[in-house]
């Protein structure tokens, strides 16, 4: 017989807009200081489902009291024209972060424009100083993504020490660097892919999983260990259109102990965790601390 289990909802958007709060008291205190914490937002070319994520972050920024820059430059733009608007930006003390929203139109080196950006301002998370620095474990601007799920999964109180945690996607902003927060937090992870054999088989082993794969529904409620832990950071569009995850939300209650729903799970920590990076940097620069996490060991 299957064993039913009662599922909890995770709610990121709870949990977001509780942090959010927090955030506010926050910038207030940078503010009195003399320094309103300042987000420099790239978007390049048209792409309608990044004028929509710029949108909600320009928004959310707004709520808590962040100074926004936007920057919209056409979809033929050169590389070597967004470089210069990236060392303008690193050269402004006014700019705390700096956001070049992804993708980029195909002609445009990617590479060289994350790799141009400070990465004391690099609130993102992608520049390979950051990168590197999470690898061995040192103070660092962490790939906002992740760093909401971990917290996702700290505040419904999952104790992730000895558990067998799976993420699904090997991407450099999502399952790469969770698979690395999760490794730092004592779990035991495996990585799969696009070329794992038996993807039910993994799921099944996994007291944890993170879902970052991008097709709708990939994951069966029935494959999940009973009680094991969800979340699921998939955008997708389901056959009506409806905004869906990567793991089927309907057959995974009564199987996983607690689950993120999407929409409403990791989206809004994502932005969250955005502005808290940026309010991170300007509190350094604030403080006469050097002006990214240890700076001199990025430089050096
Ligand atoms: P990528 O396309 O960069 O990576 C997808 C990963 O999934 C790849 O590693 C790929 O494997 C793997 N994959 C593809 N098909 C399968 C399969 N059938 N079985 C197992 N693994 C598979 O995507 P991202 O990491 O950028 O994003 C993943 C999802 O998360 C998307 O839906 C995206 O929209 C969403 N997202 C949501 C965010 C949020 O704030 N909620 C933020 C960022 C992303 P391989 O490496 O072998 O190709």
């Amino acid at each position: 017989m299957t064993q039913v289990v009662e599922t909890r909802k995770i709610d990121g958007r709870a949990e977001s807009e509780r942090l959010l709060g927090g955030l506010e008291a926050r910038v207030e205190a940078c503010r009195a200081g003399g320094k309103t914490p300042c987000l420099a937002v790239v978007l390049v070319g048209d792409d309608p489902a990044s004028q929509v994520y710029v949108r909600n972050k320009g928004r959310k920024a707004a709520q808590v009291g962040i100074a926004t820059r936007d920057h919209r430059l056409g979809a033929e733009t050169s590389t070597e024209v967004l470089l210069s608007l990236v060392a303008e930006l690193n050269a402004d003390e006014a700019v705390h972060g700096i956001l070049v929203q992804l993708p980029l139109p195909a002609g445009i080196d990617e590479q060289s424009v994350l790799l141009a950006i400070d990465p004391s301002k690099d609130v993102d998370g992608f520049h390979p100083a950051n990168i590197g620095r999470l690898v061995i474990g040192a103070d660092a601007y962490v790939p906002c993504t992740p760093q909401g799920c971990m917290w996702l999964l700290e505040s419904a109180g999952i104790l992730l020490e000895g558990k067998r945690a799976l993420v699904v996607g090997r991407s450099n902003i999502v399952g790469k660097p969770m698979a690395l927060l999760l490794t730092a937090a004592n779990a035991t992870v495996t990585v799969a892919h696009s070329r794992t054999k038996d993807l039910a088989a993994e799921v099944a082993r996994a007291d944890v999983i993170v879902a970052a794969v991008g097709r709708a529904k990939l994951i069966q409620g029935a494959w999940l260990k009973p009680g094991a832990i969800v979340i699921d950071v998939g955008m997708n569009r389901d056959e009506h259109g409806k905004l869906c995850g990567d793991v089927d939300y309907a057959s995974a209650q009564g199987r996983a102990g607690a689950i993120t729903p999407v929409p409403g799970g990791v989206g809004p920590m994502t932005i969250t965790m955005l502005l808290a990076n940026t309010v991170e940097a300007a509190r350094r620069t604030r403080d006469g601390l050097p002006g990214a996490p240890d700076d001199a060991l990025i430089r050096e």
